[in-house]
C-alpha cells in the first residue's frame, strides 16, 4: 500500500483532552484551520478510555472539558468514565463532520510527520503541518491499566488493576490497596461502596497528601478559593503553615490528623468520602513496596504478613507525572502543558486561543508559563504563584475571552465576585511571590 501525504495547518499528537480542548478552539474560532489528529486509541478521550469503570472526575463537569460544549448538569455534577468517552466521541464526531478535521486512530505518531497504523504497518501516513504540530502527548498520563506495577511479585499472588474490581465475582478474605493517591481512594470507596466490610481492606499509602474540599471547588465559589489559597500563601513563612492555615479554613484536609502531609497533588474529595476513607483503620505507612510474596509484603521501610487469599489492587501508577517545563510555543510547535494549577483542559482551549491571536511566540510565552504539575507540598506555592500571574497577564491580554470560557474558574462566579476576587490577585500577588522565595530559601537551608 503506497504511502498517503496528507497537507493541513495542525498536525495534533494525541486525542486526548488537552488534544481535543485545543482542536475545539480552533475550529470554532479559525473557520479556514485543517486539522490532523493522531491517537494510539481507537477512540478520542486518551487516558479515559483506559480508566476503571467507577471513576469519575473528582471536580466539577462544569470547567472541565470542551470550551465549546458543556459538559454534565451543572453544579457540583461529576462526569463518569463513561460520560467522558461518550462527550468525546460526539465531539470528534461532529470536528469530522466540519470537512477540516481527520482523525488517525489506531495509529502512532513516529516522529517527523509520519504516522503508522498500530494495525497494519504497511499503512503509513505522512504528514505537513504548516502552522503547528501541537504535540499533546507531553504530559504523560500513566493509569493503572496500562502500566505495570514497579514492585515484584511473586508467581500465585493475584494482583490486579482497579478495572478489575469491577469484574470480582467472589468475595476475598482481605482486599490489598497499594497507593496513595486519587485511584487508591476511589478503590477503596468502591469496595466499602460494595458493603466490604472496612476490617477486610488493608491500605498501602507509602506517603500522606494534603486533600482539596470538594465543597470549595463549587462552580459559583472555586475563584474565592484560589484567591483564599493564594492570600495563605501570602500570609505565611513556610508551606506547612500556609496548609494549616488552608486547613482552618476548610480547604483543604488530611486523612491522619497526626500526620504532617509531605505531598499536595490537587486530588479533590468531598468530606462524606473523608468520614468514609477513615473507616478503613488497617494503614500502612511504611513506603513503597518492593516485592509481594505469598507470605510477606517487603515495603521501604519493613515486612508486613499477608494472607493467602488477598486480592492485591494495584493502584501504584503516577497518573500526572511532573514533567520538565518545555516552551509552550517554539518554531512551528506548541507543546499543550497546564497554565493554570491543575487545569489540564482550560489551559490547552487557552492555548489555542493564544495560537490565534497576532503576537509573537516571544510575546505569547510571556503572557503565560507552564505551570507543572505539583506533586510536593512546596509546589503548592510556586503552581499558585505562577497560576496567579498567568491569570492577571492573560486578563490584560484576553480578559472577555476568559470570562466567557466555561472552563476558566472565574467563569462562573458572580459578576461582583469576579471582579473582587481578580482585585484582590493582583492585590497579593506580590506579597505570595515573595513570601514563595521565602519559602523556598527556608526549605533549601534546612
Ligand atoms: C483518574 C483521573 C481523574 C482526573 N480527574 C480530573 C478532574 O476531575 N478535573 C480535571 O481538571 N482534571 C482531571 N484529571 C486530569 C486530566 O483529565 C488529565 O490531566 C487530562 O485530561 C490529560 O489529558 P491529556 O490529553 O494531557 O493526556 P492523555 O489523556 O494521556 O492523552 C494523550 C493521548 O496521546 C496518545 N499518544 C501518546 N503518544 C502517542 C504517539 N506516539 N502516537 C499516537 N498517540 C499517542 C495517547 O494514546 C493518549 O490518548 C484526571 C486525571 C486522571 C488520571
Amino acid at each position: 500500500m503506497p504511502t498517503h501525504h496528507v497537507e493541513t495547518d495542525y498536525l495534533i499528537l494525541g486525542a486526548g483532552a488537552m488534544s481535543m480542548g485545543f482542536a475545539d478552539v480552533i475550529l470554532t474560532e479559525d473557520p479556514t484551520a485543517r486539522i490532523v489528529m493522531v491517537d494510539r486509541h481507537a477512540n478520542p478521550g486518551g487516558h479515559w478510555n483506559d480508566a476503571y469503570p467507577f471513576v469519575r472526575l473528582h471536580q466539577p463537569a462544569a470547567f472541565y472539558g470542551l470550551n465549546s460544549t458543556p459538559l454534565g448538569h451543572g453544579g457540583e455534577d461529576l462526569s463518569g468514565g463513561a460520560d467522558l468517552v461518550a462527550y468525546y466521541r460526539q465531539a470528534m464526531d461532529r470536528f469530522i463532520r466540519t470537512g477540516r478535521l481527520q482523525f488517525l486512530p489506531m495509529s502512532e505518531y513516529e516522529g517527523d510527520g509520519r504516522i503508522v497504523s498500530t494495525v497494519d504497518p504497511d499503512r503509513v501516513t505522512t504528514v505537513t503541518a504548516h502552522r503547528r504540530i501541537v504535540d499533546g502527548t507531553y504530559m504523560q498520563v500513566r493509569v493503572p491499566s496500562v502500566c505495570a506495577p514497579k514492585y515484584t511479585i511473586d508467581p500465585g499472588v493475584t494482583v490486579i488493576p482497579p478495572n478489575g474490581l469491577a469484574q470480582v465475582r467472589r468475595p476475598w478474605e482481605r482486599y490489598v490497596i497499594i497507593g496513595a493517591g486519587k485511584t487508591a481512594i476511589d478503590a477503596i470507596l468502591f469496595l466499602l461502596g460494595n458493603q466490604v466490610n472496612p476490617d477486610r481492606i488493608q491500605w498501602i499509602a507509602p506517603n500522606e497528601a494534603w486533600l482539596l474540599d470538594r465543597a470549595h471547588m463549587q462552580p459559583s465559589i472555586v475563584l474565592d478559593s484560589v484567591v483564599s489559597m493564594v492570600e495563605s500563601i501570602a500570609d505565611s513563612t513556610t508551606i506547612d503553615e500556609a496548609f494549616l492555615e488552608l486547613e482552618q479554613k476548610g480547604i483543604v484536609f488530611r486523612l491522619d490528623d497526626q500526620t504532617l502531609p509531605t505531598k499536595w497533588r490537587c486530588a479533590t474529595v468531598d468530606r462524606g468520602e473523608l468520614a468514609t476513607l477513615r473507616r478503613v483503620e488497617d494503614v500502612v505507612r511504611l513506603g513503597r513496596v518492593q516485592d509481594i510474596g505469598s507470605e510477606e509484603i517487603r515495603l521501604d521501610r519493613g515486612t508486613i504478613p499477608t494472607v493467602t487469599d488477598t486480592l492485591f489492587v494495584d493502584c501504584s501508577a503516577n497518573g500526572l507525572v511532573q514533567v520538565d517545563p518545555h516552551p509552550l510555543f517554539s518554531a512551528g510547535r506548541v507543546t499543550l502543558q497546564s497554565v493554570f494549577m491543575c487545569q489540564q483542559t482550560f489551559s490547552a482551549a487557552l492555548l489555542a486561543h493564544m495560537e490565534l491571536l497576532d503576537l509573537s511566540d516571544e510575546r505569547r510565552n510571556k503572557i503565560c508559563v507552564p505551570v507543572p504539575h505539583p506533586e510536593l507540598t512546596h509546589d503548592l506555592a510556586s503552581t499558585l504563584v505562577a497560576t496567579t500571574q498567568n491569570m492577571l497577564s492573560c486578563n490584560r491580554h484576553m480578559a472577555l475571552w476568559l470570562r466567557r470560557s466555561r472552563l476558566y474558574l472565574g467563569h462562573h462566579s458572580a459578576p461582583h465576585r469576579y471582579l473582587l476576587g481578580s482585585g484582590k490577585l493582583a492585590v497579593i500577588n506580590r506579597r505570595a511571590r515573595v513570601a514563595m522565595k521565602g519559602m523556598l530559601h527556608k526549605a533549601s537551608a534546612t
